[in-house]
């Protein structure tokens, strides 16, 4: 399918579940004839009516297809100006009302009305990742074993760890927005592995500047980086020294994540991630760079092994 092909069969689906959902039962007395159009036209945003509960109207309204069709907006011909769908609810959203966010990550807009706490992209430091609100989320989470590479052993350490220190997702996610925003890169390295787009359901806006400051994410885009940095978090974490002793005493297999017995009982956590080396200043933003060896951290408690070993397991 092609992509216009693509988004109205998307924007199909949408009116169709949308006009189920959202129209008063059908009078009986005298029914609408023109019901089923709602999957070929756009339906008003909450906004659209000149007298809507909201306090802001759309300055140009869509015509609702079932009172007023000659006005209405074919879906076929995109979306109608100043409007975009929510990337929770996917209802049709004003994009200047007062109660529209947008998320700085995967650029999608979020209607702020139907979903209290979905429908939104909050500043970062409130945002909740989805899916992952607490430490059970990330036991039954397969992608929480792909950040370690199936080393099973380490998740469970964790796991265990963030059991008994009560720690959760949110708070994990928090510290590696902190620590982020402490890199000279901040959140570029994973804007540009792409991390963010096609996550939703519903065609994004237009990123403004690649350089603009990351201040609104939504809950998916939360996700997003809490797998990205979750495994560099638990490197940074285990620094911290508040392991059993029986985990600390664990030998240090020189290969870390290179090596693949990953699941033995040897320590693979002492080399951060190649794509680190991206939060470099002065490193070119290549993708040469994704595969060159990482600055290691200079605090780190074990011993290393030459980086020139490092090398040879990559
Ligand atoms: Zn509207
Ligand atoms: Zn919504
Ligand atoms: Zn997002
Ligand atoms: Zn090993």
């Amino acid at each position: 399918m092609s992509r216009t092909e693509r988004e109205r069969a998307q924007a199909d689906e949408l009116y169709k579940g949308g006009s189920s959902m959202r129209l008063p039962s059908p009078r009986s007395a005298s029914p609408e004839p023109n019901i089923n159009q709602s999957t070929e036209y756009a339906r008003p945003c909450p906004h659209c009516s000149p007298d809507n509960a909201f306090g802001w109207s759309c300055p140009i309204p869509v015509s609702d297809p079932n009172t007023d069709v000659e006005h209405a907006w074919p879906v076929e011909d995109g979306l109608p100006p100043g409007h975009q769908h929510c990337g929770n609810c996917e209802n049709l959203t004003a994009v200047q009302a007062p109660s529209t966010t947008k998320c700085d990550f995967c650029q999608v807009y979020f209607c702020g009305i139907e979903v209290q706490g979905r429908c939104v992209a909050t500043p970062l430091s409130t945002q909740s990742p989805h899916g992952m609100s607490d430490v059970g989320d990330l036991i039954q989470s397969a992608d929480v074993y792909d950040c370690f590479d199936g080393n099973t052993v380490e998740v469970e350490i964790m796991l265990d760890y963030l059991t008994a220190q009560g720690i959760t997702p949110r708070h994990i996610y928090r510290e590696i927005v902190t620590h982020l925003q402490s890199q000279p890169g901040g959140f570029r390295p994973l804007i540009d592995l792409e991390l963010f787009v096609d996550n939703h359901n519903v065609s994004p806006g237009v990123d403004p500047d690649p350089n603009a400051p990351r201040n609104r994410i939504c809950r998916l885009c939360a996700s997003e980086i809490l797998l990205w940095g979750l495994r560099d978090w638990w490197v940074r974490e285990r620094q911290k020294g508040f392991l059993e002793e029986d985990v600390m005493a664990r030998k240090d297999c020189a290969e870390g994540q290179a090596c693949s017995r990953q699941k033995d009982l040897d320590n693979h956590m002492i080399a951060p991630r190649p794509t680190d080396a991206a939060n470099v200043s002065e490193a070119p933003p290549t993708n040469e760079m994704a595969e060159a060896p990482a600055q290691l951290p200079a605090n780190i408690l074990t011993p290393l092994p030459p980086i020139a070993d490092l090398l040879q397991h990559l």
